[in-house]
């Protein structure tokens, strides 16, 4: 029995690393129905890279780059359709030998909903996202109900935000199936060494208190919130990691942060570090991990890694946060969009080092049982098992369509 994962970027985003770990854990987690899968990628990049290294059968099919903005509607309108053809020629060859469908984010639900409909396969769309117009279009999220609504079999949400805004969409509630993205607890736990080997590299002086801040760059993850309460701080003794890169076409928003750090004189304070692969690494550098979204998190993975690591987290009262951590006993909420707030929370945190290890420790442990990949690779396979079973065999005697040349 195979399951293709479908997932239209080639970048690193949440949803990406939450199928990574999937799959490149499931024998260990002894899941034999993830360990065959299959992953079918709408465009190229380091998500792809990351995949080969860990031996996981990968397709590239389709491009679903955003076309080049410089071109007339007209012409983008073609070129993404013109793509979305491909993609789902490419999703055809590749679903005859399998027997789920298994849509990782939006456009691939797009695909996956046609290809459903074409054959008569199963569909699991797995939602990364709060459905709403906010993070979408205004018409987009609607879009995305109504396919979930027609096509698919079930939809994972990865916590109880996110099932909310889908249900407040429009979405059925009975449709769906809560499951936290998973994590390995022992990947958080770096030797002391390590971390003073990678201070030293990042010149971290002993004196100096480091806030971490991981996330990709995007005006709604709020990292210009946080240096905005920085700024009103107004304490040398504070480091701050910024962590992430603009990875879906927010490039000016980099620049605009750098700017900001300049205008608001903490350039002696501030690291930009760009997209790193060694999180857990870089979490043990940290005193404290803020997580300071403007708009409400549907997971928002740092949270957790940040317990796991043993980090106090300071994290907004909305969105997911509250189901990942408890206020003053495995974390530190606050209203969110506020920078003098933040700014308070920082201080407090920053002035009560046991309060600090506290909140650490205990969030260590309840993430670890919470958040395990174990727990989570098996609720997928519990989920995805008894669909594989019920799969038409209509596909098989299916012939495939030769590959679609543009006009
Ligand atoms: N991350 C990473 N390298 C970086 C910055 C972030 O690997 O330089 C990881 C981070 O550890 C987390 C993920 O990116 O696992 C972001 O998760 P989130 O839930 O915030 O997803 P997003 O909203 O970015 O898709």
């Amino acid at each position: 029995m195979t399951i293709l994962f479908l997932d239209q970027s080639g970048e690193l985003g949440g949803a990406e690393l939450c199928l990574l770990d999937i799959l490149c854990h499931s024998s260990a987690t002894g899941d034999s129905l993830l360990a065959n899968a299959q992953v079918a990628l709408f465009s190229d990049g380091p998500f792809r890279e990351r995949l080969a290294r860990a031996n996981i059968e990968h397709h590239l099919v389709g491009d679903l780059l955003p076309p080049r903005r410089d071109r007339s509607m007209l012409r983008r309108r073609l070129c993404e359709t013109v793509s979305l053809i491909r993609s789902v020629q490419g999703i055809l060859r590749l679903a005859k030998d399998c027997e789920l469908l298994y849509a990782n984010t939006p456009k691939a639900m797009v695909v996956g909903a046609i290809v459903q409909r074409l054959t008569g396969l199963p569909l699991v769309y797995h939602l990364h996202d709060i459905l709403s117009e906010q993070h979408f279009g205004r018409w987009e999220y609607r879009f995305l109900i109504r396919l979930a609504r027609a096509c698919a079999t079930r939809v994972i949400v990865n916590s109880q935000a996110s099932q909310k805004a889908f249900v407040s969409a429009g979405g059925q509630p009975e449709q769906t199936t809560l499951i936290y993205n998973g994590f390995l607890p022992e990947q958080f736990s770096i030797d002391t060494a390590t971390t003073a080997d990678l201070k030293q590299k990042l010149g971290i002086r002993s004196d100096r208190f480091t806030i971490g801040c991981f996330s990709r760059f995007a005006p709604w993850k709020g990292q210009s919130l946080l240096l905005e309460a920085l700024a009103i701080l107004e304490d040398p003794s504070i480091e701050l990691l910024l962590v992430g890169d603009a990875l879906f076409g927010e490039g000016d928003y980099g620049l605009k942060l750098r700017q900001k750090t300049a205008a608001l004189g903490l350039e002696g304070q501030v690291q930009f570090l760009g997209f790193r692969e060694d999180v857990p690494q870089l979490l043990s550098t940290c005193d404290l991990i803020v997580h300071s979204p403007r708009a409400p998190e549907p997971f928002g993975r740092v949270m957790v890694e940040g317990m796991l690591a043993g980090k106090p987290v300071i994290a907004p009262q909305e969105g997911s946060a509250p189901e990942l951590l408890r206020h003053g006993e495995t974390g530190w909420l606050i209203p969110p969009r506020d920078s003098q707030l933040l700014a308070q929370a920082i201080e407090r945190l920053q002035a009560d080092s046991s309060l600090r290890l506290r909140l650490g420790q205990t969030a260590a442990v309840d993430a670890a049982k919470r958040f395990h990949l174990h727990h989570t690779n098996h609720q997928i396979s519990e989920l995805c098992q008894p669909l594989c079973h019920q799969s038409a065999p209509k596909l098989k005697r299916m012939t495939p369509p030769p590959p679609f040349a543009p006009p």
